[in-house]
């Protein structure tokens, strides 16, 4: 039976490996103490719970994730309103409203007062269809107007979706996300996150599934260099020992682009992958008991700002935690003071409508940088991304950054485990 040997145990790597297991035997080799990469959850000792790096959210257009997620046993994991809705809060009006899309492809959403953004005007819709069509060299920018269907729908969506800022994001990578999502009605757009945790939904069910049909993960082992003979991997260095790949085994790189970068560009002559990134900046806030909200944000369990530094508050019972993204435009912020500012916008936004009070001052918090969060999704970045084939006959790509089609998400790290598996010929 072929082995296929996956380095990094990220939502890529256990793709790839959820994906070819049962057909080939698998050993996943991640170099920290757990999987997950960048979309894992820990115990946090200074707010005595466990959090996850980061706030992460799925539309159902999501295909590919609900797939793993079925094939592991986890589609339950996920918790959403069941509908396309987006309660929204805009900080510098004081404004709330609901959008509330229709299920298919026509808009009636945005004849609705009651379901549109406030303050819209129908004729900037005619922005979204140029959109769709932009090309690989424009930015999202470019694109937008001045109305409040950009400031209160389109500029929120891009950012969160790109990690970019939108002077330099890609258009086109924007548009691929459109197409399938937006541009497809309400019904490819219902909100999923995790009930209990990023590892709970999409790593640990994974790791047990693997594990149940004989594969192995190991964890705490990290992949320093590949010996290369003949135009095939041979050997993967670990520490002081060398794993030996044998003539009929597979190999599947899903580590980050830096990494990629040292360890392939010896082997690979005309070897690109993505060199600029974006941070996310996430603020988790611990209160003295879990909070329970009315109306809308009860149903739905989240709510997108506009107006302020806060993007996304997420309700997680006594955790409120707080998402801001292209974060490095905050870098030269004190810490303290962005703890504060969040804190103060939590509780303009949705203070109103919990059942308990929010104290005046700060709870106790944390806040978690993730530097390299995604590639920076501009242009010139997306045309360094390769494809999962690789000039060594045995070695193929996966990661959010390899040439998914799609900006850095999970539904793109999910599919190019599956496009490398595919590249190795070991697909159905
Ligand atoms: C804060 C934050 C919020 C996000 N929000 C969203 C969201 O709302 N929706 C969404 O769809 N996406 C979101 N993303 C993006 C999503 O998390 C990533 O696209 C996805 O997790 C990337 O998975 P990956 O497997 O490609 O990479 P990684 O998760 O980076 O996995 C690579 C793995 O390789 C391991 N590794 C590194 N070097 C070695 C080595 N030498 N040997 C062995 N192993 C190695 C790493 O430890 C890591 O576990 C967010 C990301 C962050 C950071």
């Amino acid at each position: 039976m072929t082995h296929v040997h996956i380095i990094g145990g990220g939502l890529a790597g256990l793709s790839a490996a959820v994906d070819v297991i049962g057909r080939a035997r698998v050993s996943v080799y991640e170099a920290g103490p757990a999987c997950g990469g960048r979309a894992r959850s820990y115990y946090d000792k200074a707010l005595d719970a466990r959090i996850d790096n980061g706030n992460h959210l799925l539309l159902s257009a999501n295909k590919a994730s609900f797939r793993y997620l079925g094939l592991i046993g986890a589609e339950k994991t996920l918790i959403g309103p069941g509908a396309p809705l987006f309660p929204w809060f805009d900080l510098s009006t004081n404004t709330g409203w609901t959008l509330q899309l229709s299920k298919g492809r026509v808009p009636f959403w945005a004849f609705s007062r009651r379901r549109r953004v406030p303050g819209m005007k129908l004729g900037e819709l005619a922005m979204l269809g140029r959109l769709l069509k932009a090309g690989p060299d424009q930015t999202v920018s470019a694109f937008l107007g001045e109305g409040m269907l950009t400031r209160r729908l389109l500029e929120p969506f891009a950012i969160s979706a790109l990690n970019t800022p939108l002077e330099t994001a890609s258009a086109a990578l924007l548009a691929a996300i459109m197409r399938e999502t937006l541009a497809l009605g309400g019904t490819a757009c219902c909100p999923w996150y995790p009930a209990e945790g990023l590892s709970e939904s999409f790593v640990d069910p994974a790791i047990a599934h693997l594990t149940r049909l004989q594969g192995e993960v190991h964890c705490g082992t990290r992949i320093a260099g590949l010996d290369v003979q003949d135009g095939r991997v041979v050997g993967l260095k670990s520490g002081s020992e060398t794993i030996a790949i044998g003539p009929e085994d597979k190999v599947v790189f899903a580590a980050p682009s830096p990494v990629a970068r040292t360890l392939l560009e010896p082997h690979l002559p005309d070897f690109t992958a993505p060199d600029a990134y974006e941070s996310i900046i996430n603020v988790h806030y611990r209160l003295p008991g879990p909070v329970t909200a009315r109306g809308m944000l009860a149903k739905v369990g989240f709510v997108g700002l506009v107006g302020g530094v806060a993007e996304w508050i997420y309700l997680k019972g006594e955790i409120l935690s707080v998402t801001v993204s292209a974060a490095n435009r905050y870098a030269a912020r004190d810490n303290d003071e962005l703890i504060a500012t969040i804190w103060s916008e939590i509780r303009q936004a949705v203070g109103p409508v919990l059942v308990e009070t929010l104290p005046e001052a700060v709870p106790p918090v944390r806040l978690v940088c993730e530097k390299r969060a995604t590639f920076a999704a501009t242009p010139a970045q997306d045309r360094l991304r390769p494809q999962a084939k690789t000039g060594l006959a045995n070695l193929a790509l996966a990661g959010d950054w390899t040439q998914t089609g799609f900006p850095s998400t999970i539904e793109g790290a999910i599919r190019s485990g599956s496009e490398a598996i595919r590249a190795l010929g070991l697909s159905h």
